[in-house]
């Protein structure tokens, strides 16, 4: 694997958390060794000592680009997706948003344990706001900046009439930054369906995290209704 500053000296999102030359408007395709984010970049550093075996590189999206419906979580756990290298595989968010995919007919299995598993997502995606795992699972606002890029990109191929499901308040204003629309027009809520001028749906999730699922702020019906409406914005009927 290139060093940190090889890689960092050759990506083209800056420091600052602002691309050199304004956000173009298909975003930045993925890069698997983008290491623009210095704390984040130093951070896998240390794990790839640490913990040899995981990916601990940026987790790209998982599914095909032109899907309808894109799930959009925070950032790759530390032992789940920076371990596997797929969004939410081994994570522990990701038993209830597997199950809960696979329940809605968005994947072809309930259980997600790891990249080589065969599981196939159906019509979906997943993604994230921040590519590298951030210590205690806290981006910084710089950092969220910064990957908004590639989530540009990720949004430039979803399609019209598409649904996006944002998995807490950091994706849901991700989201919003990527299509260019005011974060005070959109104020974020469990359940709250947002049309967007462009046609599609975004529905908010409070995130499926451990915390959550455990203190019951988010329950299995909670996230099934959510998944449920999305289906229903797509005209799929059961
Ligand atoms: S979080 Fe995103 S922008 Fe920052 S280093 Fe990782 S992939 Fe690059």
């Amino acid at each position: 694997m290139p060093s940190a500053s090889a890689i960092a000296a050759r990506s083209t999102v800056t420091p600052e958390g602002a691309l050199p030359h304004g956000r173009p408007a298909a975003g930045r395709a993925f890069d698997p060794g983008c290491a623009a984010c210095p704390r984040l970049a130093g951070f896998l550093a240390e794990q790839r000592v640490a913990l040899p075996a995981h990916h601990n590189a940026p987790v790209p999206a998982f599914g095909d680009p032109s899907s309808r419906l894109l799930v959009v979580g925070l950032a790759p756990g530390l032992h789940g997706a920076n371990r596997t290298g797929r969004p939410f595989t081994g994570d522990h968010a990701g038993i209830l948003l597997y199950q809960t995919l696979f329940d809605h007919g968005f994947a072809s299995a309930p259980v997600s344990d790891h990249a080589a598993d065969g599981l196939r997502l159906l019509d979906a995606r997943i993604s994230n706001a921040v590519r590298c795992v951030p210590p205690e699972n806290k981006p910084e606002p710089a950092e969220v900046r910064r990957c908004n890029a590639y989530l540009v990109h990720d949004l430039a191929s979803h399609p019209a009439g598409g649904v996006v499901i944002a998995l807490g308040t950091i994706a849901h204003q991700a989201v919003l930054d990527a299509l260019g629309l005011r974060r005070a027009a959109y104020a974020f809520a469990h359940g709250a369906q947002h049309a967007l001028p462009d046609g599609r749906l975004l529905i908010d999730s409070y995130h499926c995290s451990r915390y959550n699922t455990s203190t019951k702020r988010l329950t299995a019906e909670m996230f099934a209704a959510v998944f449920a409406a999305a289906r229903a914005h797509l005209g799929l009927v059961r």
